[in-house]
């Protein structure tokens, strides 16, 4: 196991800011991420794994525990057959999405403009344009923290929106430590040819929805896409109000800023850093939009992005 010591998370998340990781570990088995987990332990510890880093807020003072990444070694995607891909933690969303389409399956192709892992994309059970994760996922490998490696059935990982089971495990753990590291899932997508498509067709929709991307999204600046979540559709007359950003807008908010912070003028329901913010502007103004929103509509937007650290 390769350690390092006092690295900065802000090159690691895709807000740019962050302080430094006591620890670091790049692991390349599942025994670096055993022996990453047991130095945790020795050394009382707390231990985080994440991702691509495209979800997440990393405070200020950094995180004064173990931070592993699951490198290369598991960044692998395996056609088993029968419209079944299985694929390794740190694959990247977009890489699984555009595999698929050359395999000619469908099911995940709208996926790759997300530009997380796909351990994180399990974790929040990520989607887009209709497709989330879980509608495709069979099964997921993890390894939790006494080294016990675990398979589960998509229906044993309660998924829901932007939910799964990992995320409740790691609750139950606490606030940072995570109870399981996620090393892989298996998809059973559905072939095109047996709806009548071609991966061309795949290829076709999946370009539409990176268009939309591009056209509605602030990609030029760091961010961490969605600040909050989707409400219920309960609580929204029609589909716009399902968006947080519909309230954020209708609240004069687009362009606020707290220090180098800005809601985007581009979509609302995206906090950019404008440049030289901290993540304690990230969070505050987070807040100040969460505050503005339930003063004006009565509505309480929830967090999306993960926070690690103390704010
Ligand atoms: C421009 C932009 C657009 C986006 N668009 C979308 C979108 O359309 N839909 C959507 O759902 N999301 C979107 N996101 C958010 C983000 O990309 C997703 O949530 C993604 O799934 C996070 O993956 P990650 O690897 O970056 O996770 P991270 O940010 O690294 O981590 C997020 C959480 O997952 C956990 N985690 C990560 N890997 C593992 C693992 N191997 N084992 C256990 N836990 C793990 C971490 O502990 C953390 O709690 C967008 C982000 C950006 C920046």
């Amino acid at each position: 196991m390769n350690i390092l010591e006092n690295v900065p998370m802000s090159r690691h998340t895709s807000f740019k800011v962050g302080g430094y990781a006591r620890y670091f570990v790049k692991a390349e088995s599942v025994n670096d991420i055993k022996d990453a987990i047991a130095f945790a332990n020795e050394h009382a510890l707390s231990s985080f794994v994440f991702g691509k880093g495209t979800n997440l807020l990393v405070s200020d003072s950094g995180f004064n525990g173990v931070i592993i990444q699951l490198g290369k070694f598991f960044s692998e995607i395996t056609n088993i057959g029968n419209g079944k891909i299985r694929a390794k933690g740190a694959t990247p969303l977009a890489r699984l999405a555009r595999y698929s389409i050359n395999e000619g399956l469908a099911g995940i192709h709208k996926l790759a403009g997300i530009p997380g892992s796909l351990g994180g994309a399990i974790y929040m059970n990520a989607g887009a344009y209709g497709q989330d994760i879980s509608q495709t996922c069979i099964e997921v490998e993890s390894i939790d923290a006494a080294g016990n490696l675990h398979k589960r059935a998509a229906k044993d990982c309660n998924f829901g929106y932007r939910h799964s089971v990992f995320q409740e495990l790691a609750a139950s753990r606490g606030s940072a430590e995570r109870a399981e590291t996620i090393l892989a899932a298996t998809f059973q997508l559905t072939p095109a040819k047996s709806i009548g498509k071609t991966a061309k067709d795949l290829e076709a929709e999946m370009q539409e929805c990176m268009t939309k991307r591009r056209n509605s999204q602030p990609l030029s600046m760091p961010n961490a896409g969605s600040t909050f979540k989707r409400l219920d559709a309960g609580a929204a007359a029609t589909p716009t109000q399902i968006a947080p950003g519909y309230y954020i807008e209708q609240a004069g908010l687009k362009g606020f800023r707290i220090g180098g912070a800005e809601v985007s003028r581009v979509h609302a329901n995206f906090i950019v850093n404008a440049g030289g913010a901290t993540a304690a502007n990230i969070k505050a103004l987070s807040e100040h939009v969460q505050k503005v929103v339930a003063e004006k509509f009565n509505i309480q937007l929830k967090r999306e992005i993960i926070l690690l650290g103390d704010f």
